[in-house]
């Protein structure tokens, strides 16, 4: 539920007028220009991949801020003080959903209290559920076998979904029409998934196997007929550890299926990578599926992992 009343509002805009004093003070020292207007409308995306898309969308229509730096660990992330700031003065919140943001619900809570529009990525697309022998612990009611993957950017198809109910929403709520920039939009993702499937169809049929620094790439598998056979850490966020049993599990499990390379991320340990790649004999190679490149394109973003995937895999 939207908190309305006149407290709530009230708070937004005694932040908001806090926020305009302290940015005419800092513009004044430093002549930057970086604040977002104050009568045009600010969209705030949590987490850097997601905002490339939604600033995409929506171009010059709206100010788009993401609240993440580009590499922290959206997982583990916690805001600042300031960053709630930000997020209490936005017009619109843009959010992935399933905990992605783990560190952020009280934000979100404060967010909302505060009058702030949300709009949740996964409750607009088709979820994925984790299936059984994907290496996540069976034991973990979070992660076990049907428990909700957050990932969706993974898949540019699932990512055309979300942005055409956003745009849907830019106009119920916030009057603005980014109608034919949607279409565009979702011309260029259905082109992204024809290439990244292009660049995957290299790999042959036994070697379709992913091996995960977590369980991070099931919308891409799912999307390109890739398995999932296991992860390093056994879990759907960087936040769980993996045990010497999992681990010596997961090293098994690349022997019997003879898998070339196993793919680290943000948040795996890298010693804990290159031990399972110095048993096994499996390349160990780092794939970004949780950072922008530094062109800053979802497309680029896309590609190059695909293109990792298939230089280690074929
Ligand atoms: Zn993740």
């Amino acid at each position: 539920m939207v908190d309305r009343t006149p407290s709530g509002l009230g708070m937004r805009l005694r932040i908001a007028s806090f926020v305009a004093v302290g940015a005419l003070a800092v513009g004044a020292c430093t002549g930057a220009g970086a604040s977002p207007t104050p009568e045009g409308t600010t969209i705030v995306v949590t987490y850097s991949v997601l905002g490339a898309v939604v600033k995409d969308l929506v171009g010059d229509a709206a100010t788009v801020q993401v609240l993440m730096p580009n590499g922290a660990d959206p997982h583990e992330w916690e805001p600042s003080a300031r960053d709630i700031e930000t997020l209490t003065r936005a017009d619109l919140l843009v959010e992935n959903g399933l905990g992605l943001e783990g560190g952020m619900g009280n934000a979100f809570d404060q967010a909302e209290a505060a009058g702030v529009k949300r709009f949740v990525v996964s409750d607009h697309v088709t979820i994925r559920r984790v299936g059984s022998g994907e290496g996540a612990n069976p034991e973990d009611p979070d992660q076990a076998p049907g428990a909700e993957d957050p990932h969706v950017w993974m898949d540019p198809l699932t990512v055309r979904d979300a942005m055409d109910a956003l745009a849907a929403q830019l106009k119920a709520d916030l009057g603005i029409d980014v109608t034919a920039r949607a279409k565009d939009l979702g011309a260029r993702l259905a082109t992204l998934n024809d290439e990244v499937a292009s660049i995957l169809s290299v790999i042959p049929e036994a070697r379709r196997t992913l091996v995960t620094g977590h369980e991070s790439l099931g919308y891409l598998a799912q999307r390109y007929d890739l398995r999932l056979i296991g992860a390093i850490i056994p879990s759907l966020t960087t936040s769980a550890e993996p045990s010497a049993a999992d681990l010596a599990a997961l090293a098994e499990k690349v022997r019997a299926a003879k898998v070339p390379a196993i793919f680290t991320e943000l948040g795996t340990s890298p010693k804990v990578a290159q031990a399972i790649g110095d048993e096994t004999g499996a390349k160990v190679v780092e794939l970004a599926t949780h950072v922008l490149p530094e062109d800053g394109s979802y497309a680029t973003f896309m590609k190059n992992i695909a293109s990792l995937i298939a230089d280690n895999l074929r």
